[in-house]
Parts: structure tokens; sequence; C-alpha cells
């Protein structure tokens, strides 16, 4: 009796493994899944991606790096008054801060088109249009936060200086001096502990004022016997020797204020990847190459838009509010002869976009059974947003049942998350403004940790996921 009672009893436990088997997800550390080869092609992948954010700290840059690739990889600039055929490969760049690269498809756009879209902008410190001041005998440059940044992080480390002047005399001159090992770099100072008794018992939030963030950039004389402001005379001198420039030409210019250091593989096991700016270049280099790469003739023309001003709301004429890309579909429809709002209502878009990876150091802030973890693969975002899901596109059932689907059948590594627990915080990409032209669209990107900050952290496993994913995606035939 008690043997049978026993034998029942093993008999339930099994049909409870089974069922558990069958029924509940399953999460294990997601590079077990994957054979030794893929995880080399992973490495292998980033080796590309850790070149290009290096030679792509501001938008300006990683448009010209995007550029020049595309070039190289058999594109040429869209020219409306040619006739393009499928297979035609093509670009269009906007303001040399944004950019779109396409593949025309053996039905044109006609059905749609697959789309990706990620940002090229990242958190930094921009120069004011009047910055340069001498005080104490030391001269500085004030600036202006641009993005979402913990203003403490940007203190006490080398600073990089890039961007674009134009002159009195219209002509432009490009910055770009840290970088090189033998440049000078920059740094903004900050209190040491022993006189900061006041500034330590602040809320991060209030610890350092914006305007505090002035970089030091010069602290010797022009050599005299008169006059004042001689240390900001000498750094003048300086940039007119250089560059040309007098004080008044800041005025006509952007000057973004970056780390100096390049991207380093983090860990014993080199299994990461620190640098600065992975927001949202880690997911605009996998975009782009999917296009780059793509070997055939689509059925429905691809596209990957790389887009600016995505981290301050993306307003202005580069960023994806602007009515830059709804006019290239525009151009599009009307080589297919239709009109450009049935092409926008066919087509289907990944929002290429980060998101927070679980940090167990800060663990309370995450739901950890919604959220994204390092080395699970590309995470699909179902919604960002803040509070009661403001701010945010919210993908259909029918549209994550369709990328879903797409990535296993495709043997795509991936996983879901939320951006951190209800009403912890919130935030939001650029996927609504695609939904809002009536785009299916949905967020799919990297796990970050330490994301806005200057070194943020990525698996390399889970770029190389976002490729594939994208690369898929392309590939889908009706
Ligand atoms: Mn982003
Ligand atoms: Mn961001």
């Amino acid at each position: 009796m008690l043997v049978d009672k026993d034998n029942s009893k093993n008999k339930q436990k099994n049909e409870a493994e089974k069922l558990r088997e069958s029924l509940f997800m399953k999460r294990t550390h997601g590079t077990i899944s994957l054979d030794k080869e893929k995880q080399n092609e992973a490495d292998t992948f980033c080796e590309g991606y850790k070149n290009f954010i290096n030679e792509s700290k501001t938008e300006r840059e990683a448009i010209a790096f995007a550029i020049d690739m595309a070039q190289k990889a058999g594109f040429s600039e869209f020219n409306l008054n040619k006739n393009y055929r499928p297979g035609d490969k093509i670009y269009c760049v906007n303001r040399g801060k944004a950019l779109i690269v396409a593949i025309i498809g053996r039905n044109g756009a006609k059905n749609g088109a697959q789309i990706a879209v990620a940002h090229i902008d990242s958190p930094r410190l921009d120069i004011k249009p009047n910055p340069l001041y001498e005080v104490s005998d030391l001269a500085l440059l004030k600036t202006h936060y641009y993005g979402g940044i913990k203003k403490y992080q940007w203190t006490a480390m080398p600073l990089a200086l890039h961007g674009k002047i134009i002159k009195r005399d219209g002509t432009a001159v490009d910055v770009m001096l840290g970088e090189d090992e033998n440049d000078p770099v920059f740094c903004v100072t900050d209190l040491l502990p022993h006189l900061a008794k006041e500034q330590l018992t602040k809320p991060l939030q209030k610890a350092i004022d914006a305007e505090n963030l002035s970089v030091l950039v010069g602290s010797r004389p022009f050599r005299t016997d008169t006059g004042s402001e001689l240390v900001k005379l000498n750094v003048m001198k300086i940039l007119n020797e250089k560059y040309g420039i007098i004080e008044s030409d800041f005025l006509s210019a952007e000057l973004e204020i970056v780390p100096a250091f390049k991207a380093r593989d983090v860990g014993f096991d080199r299994s990461m990847i620190g640098a600065y700016g992975h927001d949202d270049r880690v997911c605009a280099y996998p975009s782009l190459m999917a296009v780059l790469d793509y070997k055939w003739v689509p059925e429905k023309t691809i596209i990957t838009v790389l887009a600016d001003k995505e981290e301050i709301g993306s307003d202005g004429n580069t960023g994806m509010k602007s009515a830059f890309f709804r006019y290239f579909i525009a151009d599009l429809a009307k080589l297919d002869g239709v009109d450009y709002r049935h092409v926008l209502t066919k087509s289907m878009c990944l929002s290429a976009d980060v998101n927070a990876a679980f940090d167990p150091l800060y663990s309370t802030v995450y739901d950890q059974a919604n959220s994204c973890y390092l080395n699970n693969g590309v995470v699909i975002t179902k919604y960002t947003g803040s509070g009661g899901k403001y701010g945010t596109s919210d993908a259909s059932a029918e549209f994550m049942g369709y990328i879903r689907n797409l990535l296993e059948k495709n043997n795509v590594l991936w996983q879901t998350g939320e951006l951190g627990k209800v009403d912890a915080g919130g935030g939001g990409t650029i996927a609504k403004y695609m939904a809002n032209l009536d785009v299916n669209v949905v967020d799919l990107g990297v796990p970050v940790l330490s994301m806005h900050s200057p070194f943020e952290v990525v698996a390399k496993v889970d770029v190389y996921m976002t490729y594939k994913a994208i690369s898929a995606f392309f590939c889908e035939e009706d």
C-alpha cells in the first residue's frame, strides 16, 4: 500500500513537471543556448561596432561614417529624377545629421516598406553660443547639457571637444580634439571631499549645478605686462591659430563635449562592451549593417533611418517629428504611382532603441519578471512611456505576435522587457512618431546597463542578436 502511494505521488510529480515544461516560460542564461560559433560571430560583429562608435561620437560623425560605409557597399545618393529598379541601393542625407538608406524592393513600396529606425544622438554637454570666459586665472567654456544626464557623472573625467564652426566668412571648420592620445583633453572640475561637507548632504539632482558644468580649457596667460583676461586671450590666440576663428564665431558653431575615452571590452570574459553613446548607436549600427549587408532583392523596399534629436524629444528638422522621413516615403510612392499614405499604412517598423537592463545593484526599481537582462538577446519592448502608459504607442497583440514569430523562426535569441517598475520613472522612443504616421511599430533593441552615463555597458551577444533580428525582418516575404 505504502509503496503504491509513493508511486502515484511520483507520477503526479512527473505530470506536474511535464505540465510546467510545456506551460511555463523558461528563463535561463541566454548564451547557454548559443553554440560557440554564434558567440564568435557576435564577438566579430562587435569589433566592427566598436570601430563605429569610436569614430561616431556625435550625430554628424555617425552620419558621415554611415554614408561612407553605404557608398562602399554600393549605395548612391537618391535622385528624384532617376528611375529606380528593384535592387537599387540608395541613401538620402538630411543636413548631415540624419540619414535614410534603402534598397528598392521587387514590388517597390506600394505594398508598404520594412523600416528600421534608430537614433544617433546621445546625451552630452553642448557648448553655449557665448562660452569662453576667464575667472581667477582659469579659462572655461560654458555648457548647456543635452538630453537626460546625471550631472555628477560628467565631472572629473577626461572630455573631448567635437563639432563644427561656421566662421564669419562662411567657411566651415570641423573640430575634434581630445581623441588622439597626443591631444590635450578637457574636464569639469569637482569639489574635493574635504570641503564638500555641504555638497554631500544635497540630493544628487542638486549637488551639481547645471551652470557649474563649465569645462576647463586653459590656465596660462598671454605674456604681457598689461591688460586683463590674459588666459582667455591666450586660449583665443591658440584657437585662432589652429582653426582661424575669433570669439564671435562660437555663435555659429555646434560644439559638443563628450567623454574622451574609447570603447573597451568589459569583464574577464570580455563578454561586454563599455562605451560612451551606446544609446542608441548600438541599435543604429545593427540597423545600418542589416541593410548594407543585404544580399538579395527584397520583396518590399527595405529602409533604415538614422535619426537625430531623439534625446531631446525628436523635435527639429533632423528629428523623427520632422517631415523628412514622410517626404522620402512620398518620393518613393511617386515612383510607384501611389499616394504616400498607402505606403505608410502598409509599412512595418522596428523602432531600434535600447532598454534598461536589469541591474542587481538597483533591483528595487525593476519588476524582475518584466525586465530585460544582459546576454538574453534582443529585447522587444511593447510599450515605453510613463505613468499610465503616457507617451507611448503600445504595440498591438497582432504586431507582437508577428514579431515574436519572426524571431522564433529565425532562431534569434530574444526577450521582452519593460522600462522598470510602473511609476518608477519612464522614458520614450521614436516608436510613437512612426505609429502616428499609421505605421505598425514596436521597439526592439539592446539591453544597456548605466544607460545615459558616460560609460554605458552592453553585452556583445545582444548587439549581434539585434542585427540578426533586423536582418530577419528585412528578409520577410508576404
Ligand atoms: Mn534611445
Ligand atoms: Mn536615451
